[in-house]
């Protein structure tokens, strides 16, 4: 974004199991992040938009069938904790190029393979993000994401994008390790 130009967004879980609803509406939200946290009262709007992004809980997604072959948002690339799903899109789309070229040379259907390579890609970290969206953003009361948010601005930006974009789950490990990870561990137990 330019220097004097902002984009505020907001967005909530609908899990499939438990009541989560956002309490009021997304508009009222926007409005008070930027009032009370980005301590805005004159400010104008250029552009509004927004839409629904479906995930599926553990990646059961089906990757081809025929001459179907889903990428993107369609194989759940979306990062279920930050949300980023644009490069994750691409990424698939690049992997999945490979094979259709080789379809289309050769008539070999590989699409299994395109699958395989997918599902190395998204690994544990899909996993552990998915467990840890769950923990933050379906268990945690305002005041614990509070102090969360009080606890994540002792990170540099660099850190949190690490953690929310890169997956580098082990700086949160010294400050949450009593209760984010040990949630988690007991999940995975
Ligand atoms: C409000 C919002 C903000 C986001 N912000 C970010 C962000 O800042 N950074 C980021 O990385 N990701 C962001 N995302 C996620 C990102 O937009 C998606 O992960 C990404 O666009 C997925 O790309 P895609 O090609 O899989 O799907 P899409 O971009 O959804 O493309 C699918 C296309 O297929 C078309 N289509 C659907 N059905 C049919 C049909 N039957 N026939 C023909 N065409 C059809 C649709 O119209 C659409 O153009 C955001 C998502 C939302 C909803």
């Amino acid at each position: 974004m330019g220097s004097d130009i902002a984009k505020v967004g907001v967005g909530y879980f609908k899990f499939s199991k438990g009541l989560n609803s956002p309490g009021k509406s997304l508009k009222d939200y926007i409005k008070q992040i930027i009032q009370e946290y980005m301590k805005l009262h004159e400010y104008k709007i250029v552009d509004i938009h927004g839409s629904n992004l479906l995930y599926s809980e553990s990646q059961r997604d089906i990757y081809y069938k025929d001459n179907i072959i889903a990428v993107g948002d369609a194989i759940s690339c979306v990062n279920p904790l930050g949300g980023e799903g644009i490069r994750h899109a691409m990424h698939s789309a690049d992997i999945v190029s490979r094979f259709i070229v080789i379809y289309l040379d050769t008539q070999e259907y590989l699409f299994e393979d395109y699958e395989k390579e997918m599902r190395k890609y998204f690994g544990k970290k899909w996993l552990i993000s998915e467990k840890l969206r769950k923990i933050v953003y379906g268990q945690l009361n305002n005041e614990m994401i509070e102090k969360g948010f009080n606890y994540a601005t002792g990170f540099s930006t660099n850190e949190l994008m690490d953690l929310l974009f890169f997956y580098k789950f082990d700086r949160i490990d010294n400050a949450l390790n009593n209760f984010i990870l040990n949630k988690l561990k007991r999940l995975f137990s």
